[in-house]
């Protein structure tokens, strides 16, 4: 390189190089570094270490000013984060503000982030299911987006793999729209839970009703304890980090992991500005960085670039990364990058009351709800619109909170913390959204952030099948809550905008064909083998399915391949 003198490019050059340290990137650091690979992880944000760097973890809420409410000028000031409902008091550190890391909207995107050392893994709120087989084989059957080039078989022990070390607690339910992982024991549904499923179930043929599956550490095992994680203590504490290592975090987990290897080098404070490509080696070379508080321009090079950004910006750092080869971002010859993006239709909720028994009650705070796996054209397509949702569910006595009438303080407010209150029951959709071209991100032309680097411009929107889809929801989900003995049931949609569901996807999808895809069946681009996308930028189609658990061990397979390619000197 003529850029850099023998000893900076010596010092600054690594086998791999990860983007990202968030759920993704960390998977990707502690699978390269466990191959023996000198890893670099370059992360945006600061650093965040396990147990140190968690202020909030072990205060009560007397102990914060505002009692955990966030102020009106810091919500008037944040409309878009604001709308998250993790972000409080006592997380908002871990959470993108949004003034300081501006985007446009083509059309309204609550674009909610975390940079920091763990990215979103400190926030998520860790629900994992795995996919079907009906999910991987849905754009072929169904006719949108491409196919894609892996089934749910070339996944199955990647899923078990990365399950095994995250530690995923979950029952053994048989179902063939919801496969079984390798679980650590369940959390328990409580009374009126269980009469509802029993209810529904025994009204519809169709439908499965399963405790939800959370990487909590129900009963850690001997790799949970080498982790130096303990039992999650069901505290709901989560989003400030937990202490116990008590659910799963790149933190508390793969990151510390990595770092034991001796391989890993972690570098905070790190923006990636875009990726070197060499015109005469014809392959990625190297990484450009723009040092968060000096604002210095550093080059960093491997053989092999992990893309983990999280979707949306990973679909930025490509598009940035310009060539002669490639004017139009790194490996995008179809000019399909940035386009066919997908998230989760999260408008439709509903709640009711539950005349049950006023004797039972239950205890702790359990870190999942109930789900009924999708039910919606699974075998067939049924109805007019495509795809399906999966429907959650939980039943809690919620009145020791406050009085009837949202009082917090006084006598009165004693008296009503000491009884339980009536049963309450909300329910609530993850729908699937189709993948479009007219659903897509590019830079801005003009504006750009503090570094320099163009913004992003998201353009994503609802269509005509996700009102459909919101529809049927609100009338199964109506008619479901009515067969179950529920009464006053009040629907609701929130009309939410795009990305609140924080499950966006897409852009630099998977396929067969370079012609129609960006992404090969082991994530590396077709058109730049030695770079690989592995978080929710690769994904084809987005399912009904949280995504996180199958970032993962896309991320661990395609670690796996990758290191093992770069052995036999194949990338
Ligand atoms: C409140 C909340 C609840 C959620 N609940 C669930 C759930 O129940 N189940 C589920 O599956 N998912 C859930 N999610 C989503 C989940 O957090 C994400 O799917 C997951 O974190 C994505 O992993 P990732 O590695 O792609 O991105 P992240 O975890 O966001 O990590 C990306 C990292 O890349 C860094 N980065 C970005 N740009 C650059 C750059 N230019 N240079 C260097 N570094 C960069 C970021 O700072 C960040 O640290 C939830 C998210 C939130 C916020």
């Amino acid at each position: 390189m003529a850029y850099v003198n023998s000893n900076e490019f010596a010092a600054n050059t690594f086998d791999a190089i990860v983007i990202g340290s968030g759920i993704s990137g960390g998977w990707a650091a502690k699978e390269l570094c466990g191959k023996g690979l000198k890893t670099l992880v370059l992360e945006r944000g600061k650093d965040v270490v396990h147990l140190k760097d968690y202020p909030t973890a072990t205060k009560n809420p007397w102990d914060f000013p505002h009692r955990g409410q966030m102020p009106l000028v810091v919500q008037q000031e944040n409309p878009i984060v604001e709308r998250c409902y993790a972000f409080g008091e006592a997380s908002e550190h871990f959470f993108v503000k949004d003034k300081e890391h501006p985007y446009v909207q083509d059309k309204p995107f609550d674009w909610i982030r975390g940079y920091q050392v763990g990215g979103k893994s400190l926030l998520w709120a860790r629900q994992t299911q795995r996919w079907s087989k009906f999910d991987f084989e849905g754009p072929a059957r169904d006719g949108f987006a491409v196919d894609w080039p892996i089934r749910y078989d070339d996944l199955a022990p990647w899923y078990t793999y990365v399950e095994q070390f995250a530690g995923i607690s979950g029952n053994h339910d048989g179902l063939e729209t919801l496969p079984d992982g390798d679980f650590l024991p369940p959390w328990e549904m409580n009374v009126v839970e269980k009469e509802i499923r029993k209810r529904i179930m025994a009204h519809y043929k169709d439908r499965d009703v399963v405790i939800g599956r959370c990487a909590h550490l129900t009963k850690p095992k001997e790799i949970h304890l080498q982790q130096g994680r303990g039992q999650c203590q069901a505290r709901s504490l989560c989003e400030r980090g937990c202490p116990f290592g008590g659910y799963f975090s790149s933190n508390s987990s793969t990151l510390p992991w990595a770092a034991k290897t001796g391989k890993l080098t972690l570098r905070p404070d790190s923006v990636v500005h875009s990726i070197i490509y060499d015109e005469k080696k014809q392959k990625a070379v190297g990484v450009r960085v723009i040092d968060a508080h000096t604002n210095k321009a550093i080059e960093y090079f491997a053989r092999i670039i992990f893309v983990n950004a999280a979707a949306l910006n990973s679909n930025l750092i490509l598009l940035n990364s310009t060539s002669n080869r490639f004017p139009n971002g790194l490996g995008n010859d179809n000019g399909l990058l940035g386009k066919y993006v997908a998230f989760h239709n999260y408008r439709g909720s509903m709640s009711a009351s539950f005349e049950g028994p006023m004797d039972s009650y239950y205890y702790g705070r359990r870190p999942t709800a109930v789900m009924m796996p999708n039910f919606r054209n699974v075998y067939k397509q049924e109805t007019d619109f495509l795809r399906g949702y999966m429907t959650f569910y939980t039943a809690t006595r919620p009145r020791w909170r406050h009085t009837a009438d949202g009082q917090q303080i006084g006598a009165e407010y004693k008296d009503a913390i000491a009884e339980p209150g009536s049963w309450n029951i909300y329910m609530m959709m993850q729908g699937e959204t189709i993948p479009k071209e007219s659903n897509f991100v590019q830079l801005s032309k003009d504006a750009k952030d503090k570094w320099g680097i163009p913004q992003l411009r998201i353009s994503v929107d609802y269509d005509d099948n996700d009102e459909k889809l919101l529809k049927d929801f609100l009338v199964q989900g109506t008619e479901m809550l009515d067969k179950a003995g529920c009464k006053n049931i009040v629907t609701r949609d929130s009309k939410q905008a795009p990305g609140l569901d924080i499950h966006e996807v897409g852009g630099i999808r998977m396929g067969h064909d370079p012609k129609t895809s960006l992404l090969n069946k082991w994530n590396q681009l077709h058109n730049c083998p030695n770079v690989f996308v592995t978080d929710g930028a690769c994904m084809t189609s987005t399912s009904t399915q949280n995504p996180s658990l199958t970032f993962m061990a896309l991320t661990a397979r395609a670690a796996n391949y990758a290191a093992d390619a770069l052995k036999k000197g194949e990338v």
